[in-house]
């Protein structure tokens, strides 16, 4: 591993960001690059751990942080903040993502592929399409899988026209039809797998998918759970904001927003703690430290968004 160039998501991986890592390292295979390895920094969540079942093959080898020098490739992330340990001294020779830029900076020229889609996955397929490199079944459920997680069934207002047609339309061509009803099916089993809660303590609940900001110095956490029943999740309140509130204090945080998203009827419920939940207050009158975000399922176009406007 030591000589080769490592590709990664971000910190507490979700479906996105350890299947598009896996189809970039497949992409550079066929591509004839065979200097890469793919790697994750952290546990693979349920949902993914349905597709990799599904398909039988492992998980990337999980790494705890990055030597100065090593070279990188960043999948799904920019900010350092989202990135492995020592990523500051790392090399960063190439980005492929789709989230806002913000806190990346690099000593020297890089390969940087943003586009504003609903996923990773659907610029890693125009890749291979521009390419001209045939995609075949496991690139695809891993495109496919990536896309259905990241825009909750093409249903989130993140959903580009690309993610729609060029993406999950074409992946779907190449898995037969047939067997992309049955995969559609399989993302919404794919995506209830990803709702299994229970196992979770309180603390494990609240850093599942998190994602740490810093804006005009206010120190900000966004946490993010999908569920097919927001009042389970709330029969678990006081020991969620016990648990929010010890990350608060540990990490000197001003603003801790967990957002508890029904994926089937597209809502997010949102605790918030802090000295400073006046920002969500702008935007969203707090009763009981909670709001009810109606239409609201997307942390990257939604929650984010109004969080930095209030700022
Ligand atoms: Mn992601
Ligand atoms: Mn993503």
């Amino acid at each position: 591993m030591e000589n080769k160039i490592l590709i990664f998501g971000h910190k507490n991986p979700d479906t996105d960001t350890i299947c598009s890592s896996m189809v970039k390292q497949i992409l550079n295979e066929k591509d004839g690059k065979t200097n890469t390895q793919a790697v994750r920094l952290g546990n693979v969540n349920k949902e993914t751990q349905y597709v990799l079942d599904y398909l039988k093959i492992e998980a990337p080898e999980l790494i705890e942080g990055v030597k100065e020098g090593q070279e990188v490739i960043l999948i799904d992330h920019n900010e350092f903040s989202q990135s492995a340990d020592g990523i500051e001294k790392a090399k960063i020779i190439g980005v492929i993502d789709h989230h806002r830029i913000a806190n990346f900076q690099t000593t020297e020229p890089l390969y940087y592929t943003a586009r504003p889609y609903g996923c990773t996955s659907t610029i890693l397929f125009k890749d291979f399409k521009q390419k001209g490199i045939e995609i075949e079944k496991t690139e695809a459920i891993l495109m496919a899988s990536a896309i259905i997680s990241d825009t909750l069934l093409l249903k989130s207002p993140t959903t580009t026209s690309h993610d729609k047609e060029a993406g999950a339309f074409e992946i779907m061509e190449v898995i037969g039809k047939e067997e992309s009803l049955a995969r559609i099916k399989k993302g919404i089993e794919m995506l209830k797998a990803g709702t299994d809660l229970d196992d979770f303590s309180e603390e494990e609940l609240i850093n599942l998918d998190a994602k740490k900001f810093e804006e005009n110095g206010v120190k900000c956490v966004i946490a993010q759970v999908n569920t097919v029943s927001i009042e389970d999740v709330l029969k678990r309140k006081e020991k969620l904001e016990e648990a929010i509130n010890n990350e608060i204090e540990k990490n000197n945080l001003n603003l801790f927003v967990f957002a508890i998203t029904d994926i089937l009827n597209s809502n997010s419920q949102i605790i918030a703690l802090g000295n400073r939940t006046d920002i969500i207050e702008k935007s969203y009158k707090l009763e009981d430290n909670m709001a009810f975000l109606e239409g609201v399922v997307s942390r990257k176009k939604q929650i984010l968004p109004m969080v930095e406007k209030n700022i």
